[in-house]
């Protein structure tokens, strides 16, 4: 059976990954997304660019896949980036987390996203899925296809492969980096603390979705 991976190794999409894609792209539409497909990550810094005013205000959540598609460093290099400096102190960067809610634009990668049109996120501190609810008047996700899942059961299994990795890459105090595997843990360096689904955006096209044709973060 042909899968949406296969899209990666041959490079092309094959009909029955064609139509998963244009069946989540129509979704997401009527859900009051704003979805974009691309086939290569060399196509997503233009894209984005296109999609932010020259002078605007931006801020970003931590994303694997927005480094790798260079989305990071020209927000850095072509606009205002709120960010905590270096050396910050907790008030301070405090303050600057609560400005972003504020930023003309806010940037992240989604956990997974549904055949049907929702996009689930898991988060820690919260600071990357609050402004993506509410605060910029734009919210730009950027996905590669390996984030696309068949249903919310799905998707739920997925956002905890991804915390567990995550814990495992930066050697959080969690059981699931010693095994790989979810515990439900109650400890304080648990990663996934927060759980969001977008079902629809109330503003319509307030979140762009910008999908791409190949395999991009974890
Ligand atoms: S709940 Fe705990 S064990 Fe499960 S993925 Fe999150 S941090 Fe890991």
């Amino acid at each position: 059976m042909c899968t949406v991976r296969c899209i990666i190794k041959k490079k092309e999409i094959c009909m029955m990954d064609k139509q998963i894609i244009e069946k989540t792209m129509t979704n997401l539409r009527e859900r009051q997304f704003d979805p974009y497909f691309v086939e290569s990550k060399d196509e997503v810094v233009p894209l984005v660019k296109s999609m932010i005013k020259e002078g605007s205000t931006v801020a970003s959540g931590g994303s694997e896949t927005l480094r790798e598609t260079g989305v990071s460093e020209m927000l850095r290099e072509s606009y205002d980036v709120i960010e905590p400096e270096a050396g910050s102190t907790p008030e301070q960067v405090k303050e600057t987390m609560r400005k972003r809610f504020s930023a003309d634009a806010f940037l992240l990668s989604a956990n997974a996203i549904t055949y049907d049109g929702r996009i689930f996120q898991e988060d820690g501190a919260s600071t990357r899925v609050a402004p993506m609810i509410y605060g910029p008047d734009s919210v730009i996700i950027v996905a590669g296809v390996n984030k696309l899942v068949e249903n919310e059961a799905k998707a739920r299994q997925r956002v905890k492969m991804v915390a567990c990795e995550n814990c495992r890459r930066r050697g959080f105090a969690t059981p699931c980096a010693e095994d790989g595997v979810c515990h439900d843990c109650r400890v304080p360096g648990r990663s996934c603390c927060t759980s969001v689904t977008l079902n629809f955006s109330r503003i319509p096209n307030r979140i762009k979705v910008i999908l791409v044709n190949e395999d991009l973060g974890i």
